[in-house]
């Protein structure tokens, strides 16, 4: 029997709480099956198709079942990219917000030693990349004795980037009394072999989808060389006038170039690709998210698992080069139950491929011709309109979540050796405030950042300005969230 309501399962008030904030209204298929497994701490082995809810099938049972009052991080979870891994810190932090759960993440080409500052605090769950993540676990930052959960997230793809090793290190690091979650998309004969060699019993869950790709993702394909592309491109956005779009390429330089021309046509745009410093690609994905341009430029790296609501188009300038990737690649419109277009351009030399894809993906792409100059045309000024109009700025995921909430920053931190027990004391002596009322405190070096739930942040911000706090008055001030 299947249940349709997140009552209907054992959660505590906090973690009930954040999902109602983030308006998930009732368990997705995925949820409706892995939450009942997953909450009784029983292996599991998930095959779904990304977009389907996945990260809050773990990341709801995950930050339940983790125990506050330890230190150590008790859940690990990996992923292939970098993006995904903030991606799903972040959704951990959501849905674990109210429980106050800290989530660090860890990934390469950023700050090893703000990493390894934040796992010196209280820390329950951990994101990171294979890579990164085994480097904190050699310099002993990451203290694995305590693990309980470890989540592999988009396993097929970790082992098609070559990251066996690195997770079958990791997991020699762990403890063997575990629970063990695997995620992925497709199940080729490895995944079962890494299965087999780590997991104890795994209940097999399988969300059935007809094909690999969403059904309501209308796929199309227009036949043209290298030299026509561009032009094409120009006619294809006029003729789509997408809302928001990603356009795949199979090089960083084309990337590069074609951002170049599509900027000085006046589109809004960006790219990212894996030459790009990885505070470069945040905030572009952040923008892009956030909806300040249209159009995303992008190599394989944005093809996997990212999140973006309301990707209306996505066009394959090039044929990607795995038959794999066309499946995630295009995955990124059609999200949610929405539609969505993927449009693809074939090369006479890309047919091989292309016939890959159809037998892969068990679905037809219609060969279209190529619109005539007349519509492209008439179609011209509502683009031209479009473009000229700014974005629609959209709304974070969790806004609902912060809308109540403020962080603060007060200026002491460990070399005054304040403590969690101090910042609570004092917040706790204040009227009307209790320990639910107190969110996430991060203790640094020179200062303290902790949020104040339930919309008392005003409050609390007014009374600490006279107030001390371990025996001294201290300069407390608004943080950003
Ligand atoms: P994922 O497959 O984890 O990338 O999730 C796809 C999208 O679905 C994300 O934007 C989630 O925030 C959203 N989502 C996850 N669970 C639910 C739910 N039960 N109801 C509505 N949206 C959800």
């Amino acid at each position: 029997m299947t249940k349709s309501n997140f009552t209907d399962y054992k959660l505590s008030k906090e973690i009930r709480r954040a999902i109602d904030m983030l308006n998930y209204k009732s368990p997705t298929k995925v949820q409706e099956k892995v939450l009942p497994v997953a909450l009784e701490n029983k292996d599991v082995l998930v095959k779904s198709q990304t977009g389907s809810g996945k990260t809050a099938s773990f990341a709801i049972p995950v930050c339940e079942l983790v125990n506050w009052n330890e230190n150590k991080p008790q859940a690990l979870i990996l992923t292939p990219t970098r993006e995904l891994a903030i991606q799903v810190k972040e959704d951990v932090f959501n849905i674990g917000r109210y429980k106050r759960i800290k989530v660090p993440a860890l990934y390469g080409k950023s700050s090893f030693s703000q990493q390894e500052k934040e796992l010196k605090q209280k820390t329950h769950v951990v994101v990171g990349t294979p890579g990164r993540t085994i480097d904190h676990i050699k310099e002993g930052s990451f203290v694995t004795d305590n693990i309980k959960y470890l989540i592999i997230d988009e396993a097929d793809e970790m082992l098609s980037l070559g990251f066996i090793e690195q997770i079958e290190k990791i997991i020699s690091h762990l403890p063997n009394e575990r629970v063990t979650m695997l995620f992925s998309a497709t199940m080729p004969e490895d995944i079962s072999d890494l299965s087999k060699k780590y997991m104890k019993n795994p209940i097999e869950i399988e969300i059935e989808a007809k094909t690999l790709t969403v059904d309501k993702i209308e796929q199309f394909a227009y036949k043209i060389e290298e030299t026509g592309k561009l032009n094409l491109l120009k006619d294809i956005t006029i003729v789509e006038n997408p809302d928001t779009c990603v356009i795949f390429c199979n090089t960083r330089q084309k990337v590069d170039m074609l951002c170049e021309k599509l900027s000085s046509l006046n589109y809004t745009c960006d790219k990212i690709h894996g030459s790009m410093e990885q505070d470069d690609r945040i905030k572009v994905m952040n923008n892009f998210r956030k909806g300040y341009f249209r159009y995303l430029i992008a190599t394989d790296v944005a093809a996997r698992g990212i999140d973006i609501e309301n990707v209306t188009h996505v066009i394959n300038y090039d044929v990607p080069v795995l038959r794999e990737n066309y499946v995630h690649r295009i995955g990124r419109t059609g999200r949610g139950g929405k539609d969505g277009r993927a449009i693809t351009f074939v090369m006479k030399s890309d047919e091989r491929r292309m016939f890959e894809i159809y037998s892969y993906t068990g679905k037809d792409i219609e060969l279209r011709k190529i619109p005539s100059k007349r519509l492209v045309h008439e179609l011209k000024p509502k683009f031209e309109k479009k473009l000229s109009v700014k974005p629609e700025i959209k709304e974070d995921k969790g806004i609902n979540l912060s809308k109540d909430i403020m962080k603060l920053h007060i200026n002491a931190g460990k070399k005054t050796k304040m403590r969690p027990v101090d910042i609570v004391g004092t917040l706790c002596s204040i009227d009307g405030m209790s320990a639910e009322d107190i969110g996430v405190i991060s203790i640094l070096d020179i200062s303290t950042y902790v949020e104040i739930l339930n919309n008392k942040g005003e409050m609390v911000l007014k009374t600490l300005q006279t107030k001390n706090i371990k025996g001294r008055p201290r300069k407390v001030t608004k943080a950003d969230i």
